[in-house]
Order: C-alpha cells, then structure tokens, then sequence
C-alpha cells in the first residue's frame, strides 16, 4: 500500500461485460496481410483511478470501444501518457504464452513515477490481462508467423490544465492481431539513416521510459528516412556519434575485437537507452551459452568504420518484441553508404538468438521466461 497512490486494484474484483454477439469483429484469415496494430480484438481491460475515490477502482473488462474525456485531459495537452508492448503467443501446443510479464510491468512503473502517475500492483494486472487473453483467445493467431499484439496504456485524464500530477488517470489494454512489424528487402536485413543532427534521448532526458512523448518527435525522421529509401532510423548521441538505438529497437554489434576474440556488444543502461525485455534477455543467453565475449559498452560511427575497414565487423542487428531480431545490412551516414556484412556470415548469432527466443516464446522448449495464461 503506497500512501501516495492510495488503494491498490485487486485481480479478484475484476467484472466482465462481454460483447453481444452482434458486436463481434471477423476475426483474420490465417494469411491475410496483419500488418501491425490495424485490427483489434473484441474486449479491453480498464482501471480507473481517481484519487478523490481514494486511488485504484475495480477492473473490468468491456467490449472494445471509444474513449470518452474532457477536452482538458491532461494527456491530450502534456502527453502524459507510457505504454508497453507484450506479446502473446499460440504454442505448437496449442497453450498461449506471455514472455516475461513481470519486466514489463516493471518497465510501466517507472514510466508511471517518471509521468506522476500512480504506478499499480504487476502481479494483479497481469492476472487481469490472462483473464482477456482468455476471453479473446481466439484472437491469438493459430501461426508462429503471428502473434497478439499486447498494448497496456495508462493515461492521465484529470480535466485540468496545470502541468501537474494528474488525480485521475486510466490504464487499458487493447490486443492486436499482428504478423511482422517492419518492412525489410528480401533478404530481411533493413537499410538506416544515420543523422548526427537527430537526438532521440539525452541525459537526464526520460529517452529510457517508455512514453508516448518519446515517440512523436521520431516520426519526421523516419519519414525523412523512407523518402530516402532507408528503412530505420539509427539514434546517434554525442560528438562522437554514439550508436544508442534503431528505430524502436535497441541495437547489438557482434565483432571481433582487438585481441582477436569474438565480441557481442549493445550500449549500456545509461539513460539513453530504452532497457529493452528482448535485450536482456539476449545478453542473459548469450553470457549463459559463453561463446563469446558479452559487453554493455558504448561504440560510435567511427568505431563502426575502423571495424569495417579492419574486416572485424560482422553482425549489427536491432532487437525488440515486434521483430524479435532485425538484421541491418547498410548505413546511410553523412553522405556516405555503409555495408554492413550481417548477412554475409556463416553461421549469424542474430539467426541462433532468434530461434532461441522463439523457441521459448512459442513453446518448444520450457523456460521460466514463458509464461502460461
Ligand atoms: N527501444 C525502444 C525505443 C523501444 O520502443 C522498444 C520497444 N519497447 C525497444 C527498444 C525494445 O524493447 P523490448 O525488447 O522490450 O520490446
């Protein structure tokens, strides 16, 4: 109980309102074009909190429709607003799987004390969540080409105009069938611009909380990007052109380093950097298999063009829910065009970390990082 927030939302209090029958959307063709984030599900999952009632109300689950607040919402004036990105997954054994729950909701909490939002109890919502998952379960694709796109969203809607803590807020979650979220060639590897004079995240910033407000600035850029021909943008910071992220994904390099051992590098934690589920995970595994060296270490662009020049470069790829792993094969950068050779190598760490996850995501090995719903 945080005196602050005041009463927490309890799992055990959750009502249901299904949908009647005339309400209910088709539901895709197992080889329909998904794209990502278009359809939605049926239902949704509500909390309220309102600190004049003295904090979390019950929560329910609804069918899936508008939202109704006051012009002066304080989302729709300061963007007080964070979000996750979950997944669920159908397993060859036909169970549905979530990946690591709790590290999202650990993600959210901090995002909701970064926004003066009041944070909330993980376990019970995700206890909320299996209960829609189950009731739109036949959402979840029956493919591992597919998956079900999860988005809790919690907002601040107090109908006034201060920039201040918001006494209301709510926190939903929709679902959304999705098959592969970026558009890459045919040979799955996506092209970059590297634009110095572009900052996604600062010190001090909150570039490592999962806000809304972090997003909007983005979309220019990558507009900017596909007039180009390049399908992401890569984040650089500093003078020397550190490589922190690609576009909502955070970036690993797999090179040999100078005393000729094989390396997996990805930036450190150092508030630039969105702490992604997928990134720790992958570095969990790959200190585990012990193959090679594992660092969380900055590199910059002119590290990227010495390794390439020495040959020493040989895998750069973008990590993340929506993609799992997205290989990269050029960077645009400062008028030059840089080859990348991810997907020249033999045998690609980026391919085994993919099956891995995969692997555990839908259901053909048991790990604790699967859980059943
Ligand atoms: N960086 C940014 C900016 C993101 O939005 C995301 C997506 N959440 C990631 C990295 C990857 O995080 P995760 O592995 O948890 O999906």
């Amino acid at each position: 109980h945080d005196e602050e927030v005041g009463q927490q939302f309890s799992a055990s209090s959750l009502s249901v309102r299904l949908a009647m029958p005339q309400q209910l959307q088709p539901k895709p063709d197992i080889d329909d074009e998904l794209g990502f984030g278009k359809l939605f599900t049926d239902h949704m999952l509500k909390i309220y909190y309102h600190k004049s009632l003295g904090g979390w109300q019950k929560p329910e689950i609804t069918p899936l429709e508008n939202l109704v607040m006051h012009p002066a919402a304080k989302v729709l004036h300061y963007a007080v607003e964070l979000f996750e990105g979950m997944k669920a997954y159908r397993g060859v054994d036909g169970k549905i799987r979530i990946f690591r729950p709790d590290m999202n909701m650990h993600r959210m909490n901090l995002a909701a004390k970064r926004s003066g939002l009041p944070t909330f109890e993980g376990e019970e919502f995700i206890k909320c969540l299996c209960r829609l998952l189950s009731i739109d379960s036949e959402w979840v694709p029956h493919t591992e080409a597919a998956s079900l796109y999860i988005r809790p969203t919690l907002i601040g809607i107090d109908p006034t105009l201060g920039v201040a803590a918001s006494d209301s807020a709510l926190l939903y979650t929709i679902l959304s069938p999705v098959g592969s979220y970026f558009k890459s060639d045919s040979t799955g590897a996506v092209s970059l611009l590297a634009d110095p004079s572009y900052t996604r995240a600062w010190p001090g910033g909150a570039g490592n909380r999962k806000m809304g407000s972090n997003y909007a600035p983005t979309i220019n850029v990558q507009k900017e990007a596909s007039r180009k021909g390049l399908q992401q943008v890569l984040w650089l910071y500093g003078d020397d052109h550190q490589l922190t992220e690609v576009g909502t994904m955070n970036i690993f390099m797999l090179f040999v380093n100078e005393k000729g051992e094989k390396e997996l590098r990805t930036p450190p934690l150092n508030g630039l950097i969105l702490p992604g589920i997928t990134r720790d995970s992958i570095l969990a595994l790959a200190r585990q298999w012990g193959q090679f060296k594992v660092t969380e270490d900055i590199f910059t662009m002119p590290d990227i063009k010495h390794l390439l020049n020495e040959g020493r470069l040989l895998e750069l790829f973008g990590t993340g829910t929506a993609c799992v792993v997205s290989p990269i094969n050029r960077i645009s950068y400062l008028g030059e065009d840089l080859y990348i050779p991810t997907m020249e190598q033999e045998k690609p760490i980026h391919e085994t970390i993919r099956e891995t996850l995969m692997d555990i995501q839908y259901g053909k090995v048991e790990h604790p990082w699967a859980v059943t719903i």
